[in-house]
């Protein structure tokens, strides 16, 4: 083998190598900003605690209460929830 073929390849993987150090950082720079919310994926699945069905939280119904987040499934499902959240005492 040529020395000279080991030598392009180190540089080659070299450069690969800082490609993929560049990318990493700049990527972990855009999500951790300053004061800015870690991204939250909108496919994630999340549960209907009414019907107990999981759903993709882009189309679920969000209900925000006393701080906790709940998804529903459909309007159905919020409306149920709505209306039974107050008889509980826990
Ligand atoms: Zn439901």
């Amino acid at each position: 083998v040529h020395p000279l073929r080991i030598l392009i390849l180190a540089g080659l993987f070299y450069l690969l190598y800082r490609l993929v150090r560049g990318k990493r950082r700049v990527r972990r720079a855009e999500g951790n900003g300053p004061g800015e919310a870690p991204p939250l994926a909108d496919d994630v699945l999340v549960e209907d605690p009414v019907c107990h069905t999981y759903i993709p939280r882009r189309q679920a119904l969000k209900v925000t209460d006393r701080g906790a987040e709940y998804y529903f499934c459909s309007e159905e499902c919020r409306k149920h929830y709505l209306a039974n959240k107050g008889e509980k005492t826990t």
